[in-house]
């Protein structure tokens, strides 16, 4: 769709290409994990009844590079990103809120649904090795982009667009949002980790594009940073077409089954199988295959049939609520004063 509004369709952030040379993960029986419930029984009640920990919070090398001093751009990005470091741990704290956090078992009876579709949330939080980030501020089309270097995938980088950011001067949060966009593409799995002296895994598929940058933005709305030109579907007719199209379209979907169909730390659960299992198509009559119903026990063709009904069914899409109501609140604020 062509438009002179900025905020109707603006471009999107770019998909980074599939991670490949991450470390074995953790045996899921590793008794050193910090979430082993065998720990959990060694400490005393005060203690039990605290949140699980978070795993630490990583603190990779960070590297900021401006490739014009002189695009107007650069001075956009400096008001509307003041303190680096900062925005980048708090979308750092975001992805190990909604990606690496196993919520406590009693939390997960919190979904209207949960008991009648009882999905164990469980799984051992693994953070792929990133050793550095390095943001880099350039004259280039589009929105922005993560690659990782060429000799290791571990250090990746996010390239912004100087006259996208320009153009955001006016929406304090879009460019908050894009880096937290951008980072999920440094910390999000999509594949078990290559071969010992392969670069790539080819042999396990890799999961739809949309699926990649849905869970991108699914983070980026638990931040509270969604743009205002993204729509939260009140009905099934709303809906993108496709479970799979991607970006807002699909972070709504995950966001319904992560707070009314399965439960906190779903979308964390199937982060964590797109490492320990990759993307299984097989039996895909329903989309996903084995994927799905391992995890949620029906497919996500069946999901997306079932997300179209909770829209249809229960009036609450615009204005359901989905857990961050402070966020949203607040960022509603601060898109009436931008
Ligand atoms: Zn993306």
């Amino acid at each position: 769709m062509s438009t002179t509004t900025p905020s109707a369709d603006p471009p999107r952030p770019s998909a980074a290409p599939p991670s490949s040379t991450q470390e074995t993960p953790p045996d899921n029986n590793n008794k050193n994990n910090n979430t082993n419930t065998d720990i959990n029984n060694n400490l005393d009640s005060s203690q039990k009844r605290r949140p699980q920990p978070d795993p630490p919070l990583p603190t990779p090398k960070l590297r900021l590079q401006v490739n014009d001093l002189r695009h107007p751009g650069t001075l956009s990005f400096q008001t509307l990103v003041p303190d680096v470091v900062s925005t980048l741990e708090t979308a750092l704290s975001t992805i190990i809120r909604t990606l690496y956090t196993v919520p406590p078992p009693q939390q997960d009876t919190s979904s209207p649904q949960s008991a009648t579709h009882p999905t164990p949330i469980t799984f051992t939080p693994s953070l792929p090795p990133t050793r550095s980030i390095t943001l880099i501020l350039r004259d280039i089309p589009g929105v922005a982009y993560t690659t990782a270097t060429e000799l290791d995938d571990s250090h990746k980088e996010i390239t912004i667009s100087l006259p996208y950011i320009h153009t955001s001067a006016k929406r304090p949060s879009e460019i908050p949002g894009v880096i937290t966009h951008e980072l999920v593409h440094c910390y999000q799995h999509t594949a078990p980790p290559a071969e010992p002296g392969k670069t790539n895994n080819k042999s396990t598929p890799h999961p739809p594009t949309g699926l990649i940058e849905g869970i991108a933005d699914f983070v980026r709305l638990k931040a509270g940073l969604e743009p205002p030109h993204w729509k939260k579907p009140s009905a099934a007719k709303e809906r993108a077409e496709k479970w799979d199209q991607g970006y807002q379209h699909t972070a709504y979907f995950l966001a319904w089954l992560e707070d009314v169909r399965v439960g906190r730390g779903a979308v964390g659960m199937l982060n964590d199988r797109l490492l320990r299992v990759g993307y299984c198509e097989e039996g895909g009559k329903e989309g996903g295959g084995e994927f799905w119903r391992g995890l949620f026990g029906v497919g996500v063709e069946r999901l997306w049939v079932e997300y179209g009904e909770y829209l249809d069914g229960c009036g609450c899409g615009a204005d359901s609520k989905t857990g961050e109501e402070g966020e949203r609140d607040q960022e509603k604020v601060v898109v009436s004063a931008g």
